[in-house]
């Protein structure tokens, strides 16, 4: 029986890439479209985006700061299976995109550098998908470089994110000393043709031991990456695929993106062990992807990709049915049927002419503003999909404008810019400045840029005395009409009405949970 004939959706996998900027994600992502035969020479997937940033509004922010702001959807295809790699901005000036992209996938993978370990921007990521439960398949890459020592490392990983850990490959030493890697369970070790090559031949074994005479691999060498491989063994956990399912354990492999080692297997792994489409959590009801019905939701909402234009694509990751070129749906927040006028598939080579996509692939939805972050579409039935955050920023500034004669202008375009995901807006109880906030400072260019280019107000940023935001709700209605007698001038309302607490510093904020502990401070919010 094939995958096609148990469920449609169960041939999809739907993944993204979390880790720090140089850990090698570009690099992973070029040999995994290689692997799946998407693109024909490795370093494509860095001029396709380059071309495809150039058609971006952003072009000058991007180019000034070369780093790209946009996500994208990598389509590729093996064994019967279609992988969509959605991909997250990298740079550390990554935006809430970068978080929400995470709410379309149904599995990560997580790659580390071997010599740095976990790092800021990876933690970030992963706490969004522990979150989310999302399973995490994690690559330790860069073994061809110095790095710590494996049962050192992965310590520290699982320690440090509170992860179970089961290591699936194994490094034959590091650096200048890689000889190649072992693949745990089926007893084989990767090996290059020549020392530093990339990996092209499998040599099996009953004891890992032989390898010092049939792949001729040091003692010196050898010998504490076995003894490293039993202690790893001893002290780790073994894999578990419900565990890695619920998100409590990871699998670990070994590798090197640039010259291609463990790059397969971690293929096999994502073909394997990932999860298809299953059910997503909506208002009311789970909706299973096996449902005939199409149903899916937007997570991110692209602008000016044609700068004449005030054109936006809503990417829509659906969660159910078949949805076909030329298909209407139900608009659920707007309450009405649209057209999807000219939606666009993101397929693999072979398949660019396909017109139809199934639950976990993503389409385009060409539209003016209609679709906005976190909008349900259905073909009739009111729900709406759960699990589109927003997130706590790290970054306020108070909105200024040089012409006060714009006042509504601003307060309509940033009501807009909140809406499409762009910023979040906050408007003080007290006051009548509006405060901005975002996960990452380029959010602000981008931010102001459009808001001189497309409403024509142009504003200024001032630093704001707060540094950190929390929504705040509690059970005790009356607490909260305390807190905000003592405390009015530093709370605001989201652009749903919710209420949120504004801290001077962390301290402060540290102060107020202490002094209320009947109200919650919560640094994550579902979308409204
Ligand atoms: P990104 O910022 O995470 O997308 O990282 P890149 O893929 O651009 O890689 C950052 C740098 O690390 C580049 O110079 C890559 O050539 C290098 N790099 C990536 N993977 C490996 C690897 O497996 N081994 C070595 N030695 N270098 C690597």
């Amino acid at each position: 029986m094939t995958a096609e004939s148990v469920s449609p959706s169960a041939s999809r996998r739907t993944f993204a890439i979390i880790s720090h900027p140089d850990a090698g994600k570009t690099t992973l992502t070029e040999r995994l479209l290689l692997a799946g035969g998407a693109i024909r020479a490795a370093g494509d997937v860095k001029a396709r985006g380059e071309r495809r940033r150039a058609r971006s509004d952003w072009m000058d922010i991007e180019q000034k700061r070369g780093i790209s702001v946009t996500s994208s959807v990598m389509t590729f295809e093996r064994d019967g299976i279609t992988f969509n790699l959605l991909d997250t901005p990298g740079h550390s000036d990554f935006s809430e995109d970068t978080y929400r992209t995470l709410s379309a996938v149904d599995a990560a993978v997580m790659v580390i550098d071997a010599a740095k370990g976990i790092e800021s921007q990876t933690r970030k990521l992963f706490e969004v998908c522990r979150l989310r439960d999302i399973p995490i398949i994690t690559f330790i890459n860069k073994v061809d470089r110095e790095g710590v020592d494996p049962l050192t490392l992965l310590d520290d990983i699982a320690s440090g994110l509170a992860l179970d850990l089961a290591p699936m490959t194994w490094p034959i030493g590091l650096g200048t000393d890689f000889r190649g890697l072992i693949d745990i369970e089926q007893k084989v070790a990767l090996l290059p043709e020549v020392r530093g090559g990339t990996q092209s031949k499998e040599l099996t074994f009953s004891d890992p031991h032989e390898l010092e005479e049939k792949a001729h691999v040091e003692p010196h060498i050898l010998n504490p990456s076995i003894e490293g491989l039993e202690l790893a063994e001893g002290v780790l956990s073994r894999f578990d695929r419900e565990s890695f399912l619920e998100g409590h354990l990871s699998p670990v492999y070994f590798g090197s993106a640039l010259k291609e080692f463990g790059v397969d297997r971690l293929l096999d792994a994502l073909e394997k062990f990932a999860p298809p489409p299953t059910t997503r959590p909506a208002n009311g009801r789970k909706v299973s992807a096996s449902e005939a019905p199409v149903t899916g939701f937007v997570f991110k909402v692209q602008a000016n990709m044609d700068p004449n234009h005030r054109d936006r694509v809503a990417f829509v990751r659906l969660c159910s049915g078949k949805f076909k070129r030329g298909m209407k749906l139900f608009h659920v927040r707007e309450n009405r049927m649209v057209t999807i006028a000219a939606p666009i598939f993101f397929f693999a080579q072979e398949r660019e002419t396909a017109d139809e996509a199934l639950p976990g692939d993503i389409i385009g939805i060409p539209n003016h503003g209609m679709l906005r972050v976190g909008d349900t579409l259905t073909e009739g039935e009111t729900i709406r999909f759960e699990g589109i955050p927003n997130f706590a920023p790290e970054i306020l500034r108070r909105v200024s404008l040089d012409d006060p004669m714009k006042a509504k202008q601003l307060s309509r375009a940033l009501q807009d810019m909140a809406e499409e995901g762009v910023t979040q807006v906050f408007r003080p109880l007290i006051g009548a400045q509006a405060i901005v906030g975002v996960v990452g400072p380029l959010q602000l260019d981008v931010l102001a840029s459009r808001m001189d280019k497309e409403y024509g107000v142009p504003i200024r940023y001032d630093q704001a005395p707060f540094v950190t935001a929390r929504w705040i709700a509690s059970d005790d209605k009356t607490v909260i009409e305390k807190f905000l007698e003592v405390n009015r001038s530093s709370v605001a309302e989201d652009r749903d009405g919710a209420l949120v607490y504004l801290a001077r510093n962390a301290w402060a904020l540290d102060q107020a949970k202490q002094d209320w502990p009947a109200l919650r401070f919560a640094d994550v919010r579902e979308r409204g």
